[in-house]
């Protein structure tokens, strides 16, 4: 099947698996569908850190959001803990998503403006009707776990923080309900760099205290390299690349990869492609190109790459790419 790449999933050990993922969006003009997200597999198993990584608009945080079914899938299996979620009803999807948090890019954003830290750190508590005074324990428990001092952030609002600050107590409210998921959109993307790295180091500590699997979703391949067992690498809606972090890294096995990593062309055939820097923009998932949607801006595409769809497939142990040439 054109597209379908799932053989690399690895099956029922996976906390989460994604297969054959579709998301569309309606909107385009003369009833064109927005091909967000196009069959998109990927598998994480209890532990593990996934990072998710790609340029603007590639299907990023689409995939993250229909992992926790926030948006109307088109079509494809999401399991959970071996379970089939992808037609769960919104009554059980709330419950679920106790275990599968997200946080996001603008911390602030994602905050009640109104509520005080204390108070939004255990909102989801509140939901699920634990009493006042459990509440105020895990309260003070979950903000020191993320670094804050109780009696300097309890009072304040959402506006009186930092970005980085802010970003702590957004962790800090997604580990209060005990979650096994933690799905990461670009946590860091608008913070200083010097607070960035503050960020990820909690971020794994929080992954080792509380026996979390992760998603890690950035555009920047840097900054998943740290955290990253395993890397997908998104372009258009669909996988180019998937496999272990390390030889993804060492070794990329697609032209899109490759232009990610560095802007210098490259000498050592054995390394992989040589290739330009990434030059260009990204065509409308309104209308994507045909066959390989990387084809256009590929130095390397032929004939073939127009005509003919390239499947995931295995390149070397471990590692997975869509590409005629891999
Ligand atoms: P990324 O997170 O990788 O930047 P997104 O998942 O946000 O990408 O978006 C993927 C594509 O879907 C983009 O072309 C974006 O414009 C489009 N898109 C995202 N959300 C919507 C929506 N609610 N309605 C229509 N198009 C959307
Ligand atoms: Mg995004």
């Amino acid at each position: 099947m054109a597209g379908s790449g799932t053989a690399h999933l690895r099956g029922e050990k996976a906390l989460l698996s994604v297969e054959d993922l579709v998301v569309e969006y309606p909107g385009g003009p003369s009833g064109a569908v927005v091909q967000a997200v196009s069959k998109v597999s990927f598998d994480v198993l209890p532990g593990e850190t996934l990072g998710i990584v790609g340029e603007s608009g590639c299907g990023k945080s689409t995939t993250g959001r229909a992992v926790l079914r926030l948006d109307r899938l088109t079509s494809g299996r999401i399991g959970f803990a071996g379970e089939p979620i992808e037609e769960a009803d919104e009554r059980h999807m709330r419950a679920l998503r106790r275990q599968m948090q997200m946080i996001f890019q603008d911390p602030v954003a994602s905050l009640n403006p109104r509520r005080t830290v204390k108070d939004l750190v255990v909102e989801g508590l509140a939901v699920a009707k634990v009493p006042a005074d459990e509440r105020a324990a895990a309260s003070a428990t979950v903000l020191a776990q993320v670094g804050l001092d109780g009696e300097r952030f309890a009072d304040m609002l959402p506006r009186q923080l930092s970005g980085g600050q802010a970003q702590r107590v957004a962790i800090a409210r997604a580990l209060a309900v005990g979650p096994r998921l933690l799905i990461c959109d670009e946590p860091v993307s608008a913070l200083d760099v010097s607070v960035q790295a503050q960020i990820l180091n909690l971020i794994e500590d929080m992954k080792a205290t509380y026996d979390l699997t992760v998603v890690f979703i950035a555009h920047d391949l840097g900054v998943v390299r740290s955290v990253s067992d395993n890397v997908l690498v998104m372009y258009l809606g669909k996988v180019c690349e998937y496999g272990d972090a390390v030889r993804v890294y060492d070794r990329p096995a697609h032209p899109y990869t490759r232009a990610l990593l560095d802007s210098v062309p490259l000498t050592d055939p054995d390394k992989g492609f040589a290739g330009p820097a990434l030059e260009g923009d990204v065509p409308s998932p309104l209308a994507p190109p045909s066959g390989c949607r990387f084809r256009t801006r590929c130095p390397l595409a032929k004939d073939r790459c127009a005509e003919e769809e390239p499947e995931v497939r295995e390149v070397r142990p471990g590692q997975f790419a869509a590409c005629h040439l891999a």
